[in-house]
């Protein structure tokens, strides 16, 4: 079994929809396609929903019906016979219903997340009907029958494997599944998410459900670049990473990889490919346990950083001073990303700002607090990359003339962190390119 995950981009038109089926029925091997909504989709839904929790029904409204006539045009373009037209038409008529009596229901983080979960409803549901005009003989899977997580948003791994397998043992004979990234249920049972960018999260989890020989993730890029592409030029992508590389890459911001998705390949054991849906010859990445080189393999950068300096003079010479700061961040569930000390301080870096306020407060009994907003973390990843010869003076004189407000090296041996003002992350990201890669 394979699974083949496909994001936004690969989705967003009728032709890339043809483009998708060519490649799954190249494939021998019995597969589950997991979907993405189509492009645009989930940012409109997240507006639709801002604007319901503001009370501008007018606002929702008009973005709901925006959003219904670029449907509208999809399944024209879609599909050619007129009995699958109607049926795309009735899909259509369902979901943009359930849009419009929620502009008449009272705002609550459940509908939030019922909302969410139109786009990749709507996504499978219409590749599903394009697959049937074509003759392509499948099954359509309800993500929210088997994917689950539980009440600190984990996922049930044990539980989506029970519940797939029975889905999948009832199905048997076919070798092509449609269903849904992104969403789940969570512990009450209600519509949940895997966080934004988490259809790659579900394909991950899903390949570990079902014991998958290989996870591919089918994107508009030729796999994970060295630098971010969008930012920097002449960026290249990188043939080969192991599963540290990789999830330290995700998690410090290269948005082609949801920061979760490579535990659960880790820990089963199968390989990652990410590869691009426009250009499906290109070799894209290969993500696998070993790596295959030592070095700087790549640049990430992780925004909306917020920066805590804890200064007090009764840190000198105390013991189990850090515990009692770590145990202010555990009470609130925020994880901390980097952290620096000197004798009498200690710098740390969260991302989750939910509690900032309550961790602050608690954290002024210790001494003086400083809080920097809007930072960014730089990340060199590479493997064994402590032990690469003139590795920090490149990266220092790269970065002469930017003010670097924290510094992590050591914590693990494929990565450098830095600290620095969001202002200077562009430049930032150009430099170390020039200075290690060009
Ligand atoms: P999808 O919708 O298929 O999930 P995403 O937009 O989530 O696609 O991820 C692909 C995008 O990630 C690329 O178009 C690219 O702009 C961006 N990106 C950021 N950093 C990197 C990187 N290091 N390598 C490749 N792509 C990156
Ligand atoms: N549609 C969701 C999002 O845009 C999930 C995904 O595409 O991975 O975040
Ligand atoms: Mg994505």
């Amino acid at each position: 079994m394979k699974v083949m995950k496909f994001g936004g981009t690969s989705v967003g038109k009728p032709e890339r929809m043809a483009e998708i089926r060519k490649l799954i029925i190249k494939e021998k091997e019995p597969k589950i396609i997991v979907l993405s909504a189509l492009s645009g989709t989930t940012n409109a839904l997240t507006e639709i929903s801002d604007a319901l929790s503001k009370g501008d029904r007018t606002a929702a409204k008009e973005r709901i019906d925006a959003l219904e006539n670029h449907y509208q045009d999809f399944i024209i373009k879609l599909v050619k016979s007129k009995e699958d037209y109607q049926k795309a038409k009735g899909v259509l008529a369902e979901h943009f219903e359930f849009l419009n009596i929620i502009l008449k229901i009272s705002y609550s983080e459940a509908l939030n997340k019922d909302i969410l979960a139109q786009g990749e409803l709507l996504s499978t549901k219409l590749f599903s009907i394009y697959l049937h005009e074509q003759n392509i003989p499948h099954v359509w899977l309800a993500a929210l029958d088997f994917m689950s997580i539980d009440t600190f948003g984990e996922p049930q791994v044990e539980n989506i494997k029970t519940k797939l397998s029975k889905l999948l043992e009832a199905n048997q004979g076919t070798d092509l599944f449609i269903t849904q990234g992104y969403i789940c249920r969570n512990a009450k049972g209600e519509v949940d998410n895997l966080k934004r960018g988490g259809s790659d999260y579900s394909a991950s989890l899903i390949a570990a459900a079902v014991h998958a020989s290989v996870c591919e993730i089918w994107t508009d890029i030729d796999g994970m670049h060295n630098n971010d592409p969008r930012i920097v030029k002449n960026t290249k992508p990188i043939k080969h990473l192991c599963f540290d590389e990789a999830a330290e890459l995700a998690y410090f911001g290269a948005k082609i990889l949801h920061p979760a998705s490579i535990w659960p390949a880790q820990y089963f054991n199968f390989p990652v490919r990410l590869l691009n849906t426009m250009d499906p010859e290109a070799p894209g990445t290969l993500i696998e346990s070993h790596s295959d080189s030592e070095g700087v393999k790549a640049i990430a950068a992780k925004d909306s950083i917020t920066a805590i300096k804890i200064k007090s003079s009764r840190m000198l010479l105390a013991y189990g001073f850090l515990r009692k700061i770590f145990e202010v961040f555990e009470k609130y569930q925020t994880s901390i990303d980097m952290i620096t000390t000197s004798e009498v301080t200690v710098s740390l870096t969260i991302d989750n700002h939910s509690f900032l306020e309550e961790i602050i407060k608690e954290l002024e009994m210790f001494g003086s607090i400083e809080v920097d907003h809007n930072q960014t973390i730089v990340s060199i990843v590479g493997y064994h990359i402590s032990k690469t010869e003139n590795l920090l003076p490149k990266v220092f004189d790269s970065l002469a003339e930017i003010p670097v407000r924290m510094v992590s090296f050591g914590g693990s041996e494929h990565n450098i962190s830095i600290l620095i003002s969001h202002e200077h992350k562009e430049k930032t990201l150009q430099l170390l390119n020039k200075g290690l890669f060009e």
